[in-house]
């Protein structure tokens, strides 16, 4: 965009439109009972703004669904996976490109091939399916995020770095033999959507080069993060995104993707890597759950899509507007007094619940209380990332809760304008200005692994009549 204009619009004009979801407060409230406060439960056309998550969201490209249309389908040897292949292997320099269905297919088949009892992986910050991948596997996921990271008040251009003389400590007390893989979250989407810089991206490689363990990126969020290192560190200013990106990749041995970021697709991931071993075990899992070779659970239309969407999502207008529009959400909020991890992350803007309400006890889970209470209120649907995602049982049974009760609105890709966003900042305002009457929540009923997606839960103080 021209240097003269400070306004930065949404680089895109719209060809076809799907209507909102509109409700009513009452029926909200009905909705949200009968969901159990699980907003995982709500179906989508009872929400007005889902900002759930980015994952998937995206709005597709008149070039990709072009590109949908002259997908190959033939089982094995599509021209749609080479296109795939080729986009990858461009953009990654990496050698084994393999396809699956989602990111959490590759971790599930790259820790079956890496892991195990008595391993550790080690990283920036798991992301919750990779860690939960981690330890179905058996190993153990140690996080080792950059000291300052949890001061969400305080900016910092690099919060998503990892602590790399914290991380250098394990390895030594553990054993490099027992450290398979380092894995560098970008941008590290459980600490607020906060990229990794450069500098912290080759000091893990050569840490990790030091003691013979292969780091791999996972780059879900990978342009995102190229572009927070173009606007803020030393050095990158002036060179093209892509370049960056590939940079970052230079770092790696491999990486893992879910495509349902920033490849600007609606579904699908890949598995990328140096190591040839690996890779031929991997494939061999691919085929026992994922499919063959040149498709893993994909269609050749949405290789084809992905293909198109790796190279959409290095347009430098696409990742300003994008970065822009976290950061416009987020600075209205702070201005209101409402707390967020600051500064915005790359694909949305994190709420501060604990500090936003704090007479709401961790035990009653405040992160989802302030996101069922979004949507009771706006139609909004966000996602808790607290104690309901990150609490666990201790050794006798009892609740801890996480350190951390944040509410995170993501914004799909180049779905959503200025004014649904401006809306959402009038019913935060609004709940911002009655939050001393909300009251939290408890749990009703939790399964053992990723107890989020369908915990059930109800309004504390029950029995003396609902009051919302
Ligand atoms: C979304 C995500 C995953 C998991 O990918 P799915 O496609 O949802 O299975 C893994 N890591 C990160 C950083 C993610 O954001």
């Amino acid at each position: 965009m021209e240097q003269k204009w400070k306004t930065i619009i949404e680089p895109f004009k719209i060809k076809s439109v799907e209507p909102l979801g509109f409700t009513t407060r009452e029926e909200r409230l009905c909705i949200l009972e009968s969901a159990h406060y699980n907003l995982f439960n709500i179906r989508a056309e009872k929400v007005l703004i889902d900002l759930l998550t980015d994952s998937g969201t995206g709005a597709m490209s008149a070039a990709q669904w072009a590109g949908i249309m002259l997908g190959d389908e033939s089982y094995a040897g599509a021209r749609s996976y080479y296109n795939f292949e080729n986009e990858i292997k461009d953009l990654t320099g990496y050698k084994e490109i393999i396809p699956v269905h989602q990111g959490r297919a590759a971790e599930k088949i790259l820790f079956s091939v890496i892991g195990g009892k008595g391993s550790y992986i080690i990283s920036n910050s798991h992301f919750d399916t990779t860690r939960a991948n981690v330890e179905a596997s058996g190993a153990g996921a140690a996080d080792f995020p950059a000291k300052g990271a949890f001061d969400f008040d305080k900016p910092a251009p690099f919060k998503g770095n990892a602590d790399l003389a914290a991380m250098e400590r394990f390895i030594k007390e553990k054993g490099a033999r027992n450290i398979p893989l380092c894995v560098m979250t970008v941008t590290n989407n459980s600490l607020g959507g906060q990229p990794v810089s450069m500098a912290n991206l080759k000091g893990a490689r050569n840490l990790c080069g030091k003691y013979g363990i292969p780091v791999f990126l996972d780059c879900a969020r990978f342009a995102e993060n190229a572009y927070f290192i173009k606007l803020r560190e030393k050095g990158y200013n002036s060179a093209p995104v892509r370049e960056i990106a590939e940079e970052m990749f230079e770092t790696a041995d491999g990486a893992m993707m879910s495509a349902k970021k920033d490849a600007l697709a609606n579904m699908g991931g890949f598995l990328a890597m140096n190591n040839a071993e690996w890779a031929a075990k991997a494939r061999q899992l691919l085929i026992l759950t994922e499919g063959f070779n040149t498709y893993g659970g994909l269609a050749g239309r949405d290789l084809e899509a992905i293909a198109i969407g790796l190279r959409e999502v290095l347009e430098e207008n696409y990742l300003q507007y994008r970065l822009r529009s976290a950061e416009y959400l987020g600075e209205r909020l702070l201005k209101r007094g409402i707390p967020i991890v600051n500064p915005p992350g790359g694909h949305g803007v994190y709420i501060n619940a604990k500090k936003f309400l704090p007479h709401i006890n961790p035990r009653n889970f405040p992160a989802q209380t302030l996101a069922t209470r979004l949507y009771l209120e706006g139609g909004i649907r966000g996602i808790e990332i607290g104690s309901l995602m990150f609490g666990r049982r201790d050794a006798g049974g009892g609740f801890l809760p996480a350190a951390m009760e944040l509410v995170r609105l993501a914004m799909p890709r180049r779905v959503y304008t200025q004014s649904h966003i401006d809306y959402v900042i009038e019913v935060l305002e609004y709940i911002a200005g009655n939050k001393n009457s909300i009251k939290g929540l408890e749990l009703v009923e939790a399964p053992e692994v990723l107890a989020h997606f369908s915990a059930k839960l109800r309004p504390v103080k029950q029995k003396q009549g609902l009051r919302v």
